[in-house]
């Protein structure tokens, strides 16, 4: 009832009186009460005038299944909120959640994890009170080569969330990491769980550094964190509320075509590495060239004096040749 109750503060400037919450959830006046109160300790300011009623001043920065569910205004992403302080790693975790039944569009959400992943075994630093760790759960009926794709569409809606509740334009380094100023503060973990010739399901993971002020060595040079770059110190709920809103557009648009042709046009506007000078990582031939933006399929078209060669992301990483981007 905390997250209704939520809600219902947060549809209006004024004040609610106790007497419309209680006819409008079916319960007491002390219950109200007693969720207002709860509601103050978890660090919410509430206001209670008499005659009036009650009226949010304002929200803490906290991550819980009530702060994001009265947040949503999404369709489907977020219709089942799974929320932990401390997971091993949201990914791990959605995919437990799927066997045992989850359903499509069941969002797992983290303040803090243990084993944070990244693409190819990798780990993914995140520490508590300061970033957003979250898996979405999709059961699509596409077919098992469309798949990485969603990972693009992923970082566009993360790329225009940010840019929604900042006001600064971050870009995407191809395939699946989102940079301001040439810095990573997100990273993008599709998976896949498949029989041969289906999916079972699919899971995406985000990481983002939201108020990150420092990181560990080995990342340092390269990673930084919305606070750091902007200024700006967003609320962790607000981003995942506008990132899941700009997602199930685009995946929608997705759907219908099953590619991203109604997609590239956009996601080449954010592309950090346009016309720029890569080196492309490819484990048999690394390889250098200019990137030309991406195909409907996702690829990265790098020109190289041999003609344009179509990179697709699997074992691939692409980096600037001065730099990251
Ligand atoms: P690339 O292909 O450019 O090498 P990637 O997209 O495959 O990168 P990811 O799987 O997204 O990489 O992320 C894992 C890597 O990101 C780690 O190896 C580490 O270098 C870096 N990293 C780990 N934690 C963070 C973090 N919180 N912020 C930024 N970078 C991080």
């Amino acid at each position: 009832m905390k997250a209704e109750i939520l809600a219902a503060l947060r549809e209006t400037d004024g004040y609610v009186s106790g007497q419309e919450l209680c006819e409008r959830f079916g319960v007491s006046r002390t219950a109200v009460w007693k969720a207002i109160n709860q509601l103050k300790k978890d660090g919410y300011e509430i206001e209670a005038v008499n005659n009036r009623g009650y009226h949010i001043v304002s929200s803490p920065d906290v991550l819980s299944a009530n702060e994001i569910t009265s947040l949503r205004k999404t369709k489907w992403v977020g219709s089942q909120v799974y929320y932990y302080d401390v997971i091993d790693s949201t990914n791990t975790q959605a995919n437990h959640l799927a066997e045992e039944g989850a359903v499509h569009g069941a969002l797992v959400v983290a303040d803090r994890q243990e084993a944070g992943k990244g693409r190819r075994g990798r780990a993914w630093e995140s520490p508590a009170n300061i970033g957003i760790f979250m898996t979405l759960l999709l059961k699509p009926e596409i077919e098992i080569a469309n798949a990485s794709m969603l990972t693009l569409v992923a970082a566009l809606a993360v790329t225009k969330g940010i840019e929604r509740l900042t006001g600064e334009k971050p870009a995407i380094k191809w395939p699946n990491d989102i940079v301001l100023n040439g810095k990573k503060i997100c990273g993008i973990l599709t998976e896949l769980s498949m029989q041969i010739d289906y999916i079972n399901h699919i899971i995406i993971g985000i990481g983002i550094n939201v108020h990150n002020k420092n990181f560990p060595d080995e990342i340092a040079a390269m990673a930084s964190s919305i606070l750091l770059e902007t200024g700006k110190k967003i609320k962790r709920a607000e981003l995942i509320e506008a990132i899941w809103e700009e997602f199930e557009t685009y995946y929608d648009l997705f759907i219908q075509t099953q590619d991203l042709s109604l997609l590239s046009e956009e996601y080449n506007r954010y592309l950090a590495n346009m016309d720029k000078p890569v080196r492309v990582l490819d484990p048999k031939q690394p390889f250098e060239g200019s990137a030309r933006g991406i195909t409907d399929r996702g690829e990265l078209l790098v020109e190289t004096e041999h003609g344009v060669e179509k990179v697709s992301s699997g074992e691939v990483s692409v980096r600037g040749i001065y730099g990251y981007v």
